[in-house]
């Protein structure tokens, strides 16, 4: 039986977990495989069943990997993967999505999202990921590293207002997104995806984030993680492949920052005062 655990809502109302679990760098180290899986279903059976993978990852063996992972607790899992820019175009997206479907040994995708943008015409793109929905393959789609004036042009392409949410890189070290994209995004009661939640484990060495976890017994990939997902309309994919992480990762859910400490964090990691350009990792 999955827990419960705290939601966010797609802007159809359908609700999904607040922490999930990423992906990327899993299946490339045959030495790392059985521990990757187990993280993986411990992170199911604590309830933190959103799972983010990408063709890109591993070339294929990423999605491979997960798919053995999924063995049994597939209709559990809220599914998302992404596609390279370079098969986004009407036809190439239906290609792409069976190779990921064979990968992930499912008939559907939860949520299929564009990686980045690249050349080929937002329009386009908007119709493959629509003939996906109709046949089934897909349920939601949605972007990835889009900034303001990108989702301003998504919007304006038939269809484009049918994206759910925008993965985007997001961290206590990376705030950029707070000055009008998160705004944009709630406004468009588009929840926002984190990934990189604890900056691909780059956090500075130190910070008042030590301090903090010092006070309360816990780790700064804790209290940073605790972090982003306090911040509301936020979602976040932490990759664990260690299930030790996963648990730690599942404890920053009750983790509720004070006036002071998030204070205390603005004095260091300084909220945007200006527009930045979306950083990607
Ligand atoms: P991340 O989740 O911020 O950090 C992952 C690193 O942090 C790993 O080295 C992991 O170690 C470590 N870690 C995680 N939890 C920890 C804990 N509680 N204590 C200590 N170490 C911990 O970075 P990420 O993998 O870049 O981002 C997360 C996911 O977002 C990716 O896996 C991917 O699915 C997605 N993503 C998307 C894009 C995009 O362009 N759309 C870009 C980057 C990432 P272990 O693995 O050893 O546990």
């Amino acid at each position: 039986m999955t827990n419960d655990i705290a939601s966010v809502s797609l802007p159809d109302g359908e609700r999904i977990p607040k922490l999930g679990q990423g992906t990327w760098e899993m299946g490339e180290q045959p030495s790392r495989r059985a521990a990757e899986i187990a993280a993986l279903r411990a992170g199911i059976e604590l309830g933190m069943t959103l799972i983010d993978t990408a063709e890109m990852y591993g070339e294929g063996a990423t999605e491979t990997l997960l798919g053995e992972a999924l063995a049994g607790l597939r209709e559990r899992v809220f599914l998302v993967s992404k596609v390279y820019p370079h098969n986004a175009g009407r036809r190439a997206v239906q290609a792409a999505c069976e190779q990921s479907l064979k990968r992930l040994k499912t008939e559907h995708l939860d949520l299929y999202l564009l990686h980045w943008r690249g050349s080929v015409p937002l329009a386009e793109t908007v119709e493959g990921f629509e003939a996906l929905r109709r046949a089934g393959k897909i349920r939601h789609w949605g972007v990835s590293n889009f900034d303001t004036d990108d989702m301003d042009e998504l919007m304006s392409v038939p269809g484009g207002e049918a994206c759910v949410t925008n993965q985007i890189l997001y961290n206590v070290a990376r705030r950029g997104p707070e000055f009008d994209l998160l705004p944009w995004l709630a406004e468009h009661k588009m929840p926002a995806m984190a990934y990189s939640p604890v900056d691909h484990a780059r956090l500075p060495k130190r910070s008042p984030l030590d301090d903090i976890a010092a006070a309360r017994g816990l780790s700064v990939f804790q209290v940073a993680l605790a972090w982003v997902l306090q911040q509301p309309g936020v979602f976040a994919i932490p990759k664990a492949g260690r299930v030790e992480h996963v648990h730690d990762n599942f404890r920053a859910l009750e983790l509720k920052l004070s006036a002071d400490e998030c204070a205390a964090i603005d004095t260091y990691f300084k909220p945007p005062r200006s527009k930045r350009s979306l950083e990607m990792l």
